[in-house]
């Protein structure tokens, strides 16, 4: 309505030219000077029973003004003037007054000011309101703009009650309001009557607030006339304000058109243990699945948007003490195996000391597996590592148990074999190489066995293209990805790699910067949509691709698609128009939702066209995609010439609610769609495009395997061990990196066992590939020669979880585990069946915990899709209770503020992090996540979930660019950088060297300076969310929600204080374990 701030028909401006010609009722300011002596409704009475008598026009002109500001000023004036009778007189007095039009308008102000009332509105509309004010609004005029206006504005007030709607809906007022609006739009050439046609849009919008008014807008064809009268508004920018409401009624009578889905459950089911079959498990439906209705669509809104601070705790006893423990103490002894470091007696030091042969240090080589949860009993297997030729082969192939389904399908074989112009499918050679066994044992010693010509072909070709093409990307190598993809188990028995997992990838040269937002783009992108309905003669509508259906045949000018491989979760696509395609995402294992990930490949492209894509099942409310983010893409040719690169990419990028709903309408989801257009480069291609660039399970344990290799044995202790098995039997692996013992005196073995902890783990959410990127920096800089790494290893032994939801990402979730359970809401009573991760890594903190081990740090690694930048969520007790306005005492409350040095810390040394997003609350809804469980329970002072963007960055000298795999990996280091601000009680540490080191490291001393203070996104030049329907958030989407609108008290006084403070309590902490630990701790409770 802004648009009619500088126009004459402005409410208030009008009133103010009333007012204006009748000073004696008003002070100098323009206020009714009477207020005070009416505010009560005897005075009230005075002037309702003046307004009777009045005779002439210009005093009833006045009074009804100054009602009209009473009324304004106060609601409850309202009321009493319905009990005075005053609405009654009013619409008397507009009914006997239809002829002036002044005193109509004046009538029509004060109603419009009585709606704010509910019971006043139908009080009105009983008694005829709705047809006398109707009556009010003619066909085409020039004349009395203004009381049309107003009529118009007391129709749309009186349609905010539900009785009213039905009434203008049952009486046609919705047909006879289009008929208006096209007479109005077709006859006003000189737009002189905008504000008119701008009132009669908002009047449609009101009346469509139910669902038969939108039914009888549709039946009406409004559709049509809307998208009509809104392209031809296109061509004016006078007309700009009424294109935006058209395209919102258009939005909001659009009928709700099912998902092209035979089921909303997930296309993967997983049987789980006690589970007698197959039963949804995921939410429960909503029980009020009649069809959405405006009104209630915004009253969920209202109720999500309940002030946040409702959520922070404020029982100091929560805060403050620990639970009682999850499980008895007996059960933790089982987890003294993942300390390794505490008991191994670093023989092989005095062998290389000798001889100098370091690579009889097994420690480092030999690859334990300990399933702590295979038969619910404690197993330890190890497996032959006598083989340390450099083979990788032979330590994957040993016993695996492939998956049944792993072989060529004759089917899937033939309908690729055109990719790439090459006579097999590239895509079925690199199936072929993972077949039955290691492609490296086949050559190496079945040279001979014929049975498999083809695949034996294919394995020879693969070989051959690494030789020619291979990119040689550091600590990656196809032929080991391979081998232990082979080991993945999936639910569908994934029989192919997708390339770029396969081949590896570099990051491109240069820094992508954030893509500009076209101007209109969503209004365009929606215009496109809702032409679907009314020009069909362009529509395909043809499925080209169906997860459940291997056998479907597509137009052989159609795009192909493909997503049955590790991570990808495309479910279905579906063949618009010539060159746009509606893209369905798998709702997570066992469940029917949480669509926002996605990975695929598509082929048999046309190059220099640009192909619209709609993935059209997205589920959160807003996204990142709005605010300059990109796909990536993956273009195998382009590797092939030696450009393999995941570039983020895509133009005309939106993110928008549209009207699809569940196919069997059990829940009421909200659906969205991302939109965004690719030109491909060229013809014939296979690509791959992501939401995210990619990280799989694979690529996790081939990379571990390679840094284990990477690392000196005599120097870096590196175990891996298989912390538990997943419930659908793959190893979740715990890492320990810490530095050897410079040599097996007692004083260096007692150094290296009283180093404190920091335990890292990531990826509990599958569709946040860009935490395990930051936990690949980590990893590799942890194992690395650099100095800073060097003394990291000496102060403390790291362990590290990289990936807590190893199934999920293998079969392309986006938040879950198989039992589609959120595994970051379970860290209170983690079940040891359902949760396995959960329940042994927490299981592994409170082993930590009692040997007085407790971790130093603790953080899991997170991605954020709403907001820019890289920031850190911790626990406060007083941060949290001073921002809930809690009336409890904080005075005499200790807190050590040393959680704050971490992220201060990085504030200034990394160039993704931004302090200014950090929070330190503790909310409710977040008392079962890891950062609050392991410092509640654990006692860990340093908990912390760490946030890393989707997107890039608004700040520091990554301002404006996307981030990419190098700026996560750089994230990963920094992190490690920071710990280094824990260790100031360790002289090593103090070293100048070792923090100017740091801060040389990157030219960041204006960083700070350039750090940004907004909170959340700048407005977008087009507003993003339409009113009406804003979806519900669900408890699970709460991790990406919260808005950090903290009160921090960020003094240096604080500042310096939190540093001494901090550095005491190490030193003493550190005292106590020396005194407590002269012995190999894991020996007091044996
Ligand atoms: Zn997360």
């Amino acid at each position: 309505m802004s648009v009619y701030g500088q126009n004459h028909f402005t409410w208030n401006g009008t009133l103010r030219d009333l007012h204006g010609s009748y000073t004696g009722f008003c002070t100098g300011r323009g206020r009714p000077s009477m207020t005070a002596t009416l505010s009560s409704s005897s005075g009230l009475e005075v002037l309702l029973s003046t307004l009777q008598n009045v005779g002439d026009v210009e005093s009833t002109l006045n009074i009804l003004s100054v009602l009209d500001e009473l009324l304004s000023a106060d609601r409850r004036i309202g009321m009493k003037a319905e009990e005075a009778g005053a609405v009654l007189l009013t619409l008397n007095l507009l009914k006997h007054n239809g002829q002036h039009a002044r005193r109509t308008a004046a009538c029509l102000w004060v109603i419009q000011v009585f709606c704010s009332s509910v019971s006043t509105a139908n009080l009105i509309g009983e008694n005829h309101g709705l047809d006398v004010i109707y009556r009010l609004i003619p066909q085409y005029t020039t004349k009395h703009l203004h009381a049309i206006k107003a009529a118009i504005n007391a129709f749309s007030a009186l349609l905010c009650t539900k009785a009213n709607v039905c009434s203008a809906v049952s009486k046609e007022y919705i047909s006879g309001f289009l008929w208006l609006y096209e007479d109005w739009h077709s006859k006003d050439n000189q737009d002189v009557a905008i504000a008119i046609r701008h009132a009669l849009l908002c009047c449609l919008l009101k009346a469509t607030d139910s669902t038969a008014g939108r039914q009888a807008f549709l039946s009406q064809g409004g559709i049509r006339l809307l998208y009509q009268t809104a392209q031809t508004c296109l061509l004016s920018k006078n007309l700009e304000c009424l294109v935006e409401p058209s395209v919102q009624l258009m939005r909001k009578c659009l009928p709700r058109i099912p998902l092209p889905v035979t089921s909303d459950q997930s296309a993967y089911s997983f049987l789980l243990p006690g589970t007698p079959a197959f039963t949804d498990v995921s939410e429960t439906p909503d029980e009020s699945s009649d069809e959405s209705d405006a009104e209630e669509a915004e009253d969920n809104h209202e109720a999500n948007n309940r002030d946040y601070d409702d959520d922070l705790e404020t029982d100091l006893n929560k805060l403050r003490l620990p639970p009682d423990p999850d499980r008895p103490k007996e059960l933790l002894t089982q987890y003294s195996c993942f300390c390794p470091e505490l008991s191994h007696d670093f023989q092989e030091l005095d062998l290389s000391s000798e001889t100098g042969d370091s690579s009889t240090a097994s420690s480092s080589s030999d690859d334990e597996v300990v399933l702590l949860n295979k038969d619910r009993t404690k197993t330890t297997a190890s497996r032959d590592s006598s083989t340390s030729d450099g083979s990788y082969s032979e330590m994957e192939i040993s016993s695996r148990d492939m998956p049944a389904a792993a072989h060529l399908e004759a089917c899937d074989f033939h309908s690729h074999s055109s990719i790439l112009g090459t006579s097999p499918g590239f895509r079925t050679m690199v199936r072929g190489a993972m077949g039955e066994a290691s492609p490296c044992q086949r050559e190496d010693e079945q040279d001979n066995e014929e049975d498999g010509t083809e695949e034996f072909y294919h394995h020879t070709i693969i070989d051959r293209l690494l030789e020619r093409h291979g990119a040689g990307i550091p600590h990656h190598d196809p032929k080991l990805y391979c081998a232990v993809a082979s080991k993945t188990k999936s639910i569908p028995d994934f029989s192919i790699l997708a390339f770029p997992d396969f081949w590896g990838h570099l990051p491109p040269p240069g820094h992508q910067p954030m893509a500009p937002r076209k101007p209109n783009i969503q209004r365009q992108k929606v215009f496109e949509d809702i032409q679907r309905f009314l020009k069909t003669d362009d529509i395909i509508n043809h499925v080209v691709f169906d997860l459940e259906d291997s056998n479907l045949q597509c137009h052989s000018d159609s795009l192909r698609f493909f997503s049955k491989f590790e991570s990808g979760n495309l479910r279905k696509a579906v063949q618009v128009r010539r060159y746009e395609y509606d893209l369905i995402l798998n709702p997570d294992v066992n469940s029917s939702q949480h669509t926002q990930w996605f990975y695929f490949e598509v082929s048999n492209m046309a190059a220099d066209v640009p192909y619209r894509f709609n993935v059209i099942n997205c589920e959160k409310s807003n996204s990142q995609f709005n605010y300059g983010m990109q796909p990536v893409l993956y273009s195998v040719k382009e590797a092939l010439e030696g450009r393999p690169h995941w570039i983020s990419t895509g133009t005309e990028i939106c993110y928008f609610r549209n009207n699809f709903c569940p196919a069997q309408g059990r829940r009421r989801t909200t659906f969205y769609t991302l939109t965004f257009t690719i030109t491909f480069k060229h013809s014939e291609d296979v690509c791959y495009l992501a939401y995210h660039y990619p990280y799989t399970y694979s690529a996790l344990m081939a990379h571990l395997k390679i840094l284990q290799k990477s690392v000196d044995p005599a120097k870096v202790f590196f175990k891996q061990q298989t912390l538990c098995s997943t419930l659908a039997g793959n190893s979740c692996p715990i890492v320990t990196i810490t530095a050897c013992p410079v040599s097996r005196r007692w004083k260096d073995l007692h150094q290296m066992r009283n180093r404190p902890y920091i335990v890292l783990t990531s990826r509990v959410h599958p569709g946040e590939s860009n935490a395990s990127w930051v936990m690949k920096g980590t990893l590799e800089f942890l194992c690395s020669n650099d100095l800073v790494a060097q003394s990291l290893r000496e102060a403390f032994v790291f362990k590290i979880i990289p990936m807590l939801n190893p199934d999920g990402v293998i079969n392309g979730t986006n938040r879950c585990d198989l039992n589609s359970k959120d595994l970051n809401r379970q860290w209170s009573k983690p079940d040891p069946l359902l949760s396995p991760t959960i329940y042994h890594t927490k299981g592994f903190l409170y082993y930590l915990n009692i040997i007085g081990r407790t971790p130093v740090v603790f953080c899991d690694y997170h991605g954020h899709s709403r907001k820019k930048n890289v920031f850190l969520y911790g626990c406060s007790i007083k941060e949290t209770l001073w921002q809930s306005g809690s009336a409890v005492d904080t005075v005499g409350l200790k807190e050590d503020p040393g959680y704050r040095t971490i992220p201060k810390t990085l504030d200034r040394i990394a160039p993704t992090f931004s302090f200014n997003s950090c929070n330190f609350l503790v909310e409710k809804s977040r008392s079962a996540t890891a950062r609050v469980v392991v410092w509640r329970e654990m006692g860990v002072l340093r908990s912390y979930t760490l946030e890393n963007t989707y997107n890039g960055c608004n700040q520091g000298i990554y301002k404006g660019l996307q981030t990419g795999t190098q700026e996560h990996q750089e994230m990963g280091m920094k992190f490690c950088h920071s710990l280094l601000s824990v260790t100031k009680d360790t002289r090593i540490l103090y070293s100048r060297k070792l923090i100017n080191h740091i801060d040389l490291d990157h030219n960041m001393l204006d960083h700070k300076s350039h750090n940004c203070f907004e909170d959340d996104e700048p407005p977008c030049a087009e507003e993003i969310e339409y009113s009406g329907g804003c979806p519900t958030l669900k408890g699970s989407d709460l991790d990406s929600d919260i808005d950090s609108n903290m009160a921090h008290v960020d003094d240096d006084d604080k500042e310096h204080s939190a540093q001494k403070h901090q550095q005491d309590s190490i030193s003493q902490s550190q005292q106590s374990s020396i005194k407590n630990h002269l012995f190999p701790p894991q020996t007091a409770i044996r």
